[in-house]
């Protein structure tokens, strides 16, 4: 958890603990939140009310280090969105290969239309740059050298390449791409929120510009 521990400082006020909930006085959940995709998380408000927490349970030992301790983090967080976000278009973009070779409309296969062809050509272009740029990004990080720009760059590109691949997927799928109980709605679903999380995307551009 993210406490504010000295009310009287700004960053230098916070600290991170760990939370051992399951005894805890104090403690609640509220229902899990009704989210548009993501449905597999438990998202909810957690309450903390004049909960005691044992000093021993500050992470790194050392009050008033939250704040850098989740700066230094952020780089890691947002490439692992940009994975997920890269990892989803891939997956949908061969579920939706699948679909469009089976399905018939006009007596032929969807993959024969033009536009299906170019549509699918498209995303998979863009899914093979965002790969190869997020392979980069892990191997920046593996050597310690992931800085908060190139991070913010991963998140903000590969999130709104898997909302655009999972769109035009849906459209590929006519009607059925909107009922639940196909794989493209889930993707669809579940990709908006990658825009937002982490770090706004705009946010993101907002960090990028200022090393500009
Ligand atoms: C499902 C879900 C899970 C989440 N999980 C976590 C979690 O585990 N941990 C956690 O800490 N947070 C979590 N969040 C919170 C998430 O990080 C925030 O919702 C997100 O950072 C955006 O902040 P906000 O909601 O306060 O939006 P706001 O800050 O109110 O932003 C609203 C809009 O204004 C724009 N905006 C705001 N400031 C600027 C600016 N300076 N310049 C330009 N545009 C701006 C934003 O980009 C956005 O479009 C989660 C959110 C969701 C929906």
């Amino acid at each position: 958890m993210v406490c504010k521990t000295d009310p009287n400082e700004g960053a230098k006020g916070v600290s991170l603990l760990m939370c051992e909930v399951d005894d805890l006085k104090g403690f609640s959940r509220n229902k899990p939140l009704k989210k548009v995709g993501m449905k597999g998380q438990d998202t909810c408000e957690l309450f903390f009310d004049d909960c005691r927490i044992p000093i021993e349970n500050i992470l790194g030992g050392e009050e008033g280090q939250g704040f850098y301790q989740l700066m230094a983090q952020l780089p890691r967080e947002r490439l692992i969105i940009g994975v997920g976000a890269i990892a989803a278009v891939e997956a949908v973009l061969e579920q939706t290969i699948e679909y469009t070779k089976e399905r018939k409309a006009f007596k032929k296969p969807l993959m024969d239309f033009q536009n299906t062809k170019f549509k699918l050509a498209e995303i998979a272009t863009e899914a093979k740059i965002s790969r190869v740029f997020i392979d980069y990004c892990i191997g920046e990080l593996n050597e310690d050298r992931l800085d908060n720009e190139t991070a913010s760059m991963a998140k903000w590109w590969c999130s709104e390449k898997q909302f655009e691949a999972a769109h035009q997927c849906l459209q590929l799928h006519g009607g059925y791409g909107y009922m639940m109980e196909y794989p493209v709605a889930h993707y669809f679903a579940d990709s908006r929120v990658q825009m937002i999380y982490g770090g706004s995307n705009e946010i993101m551009k907002e960090l990028i510009s200022r090393s500009l």
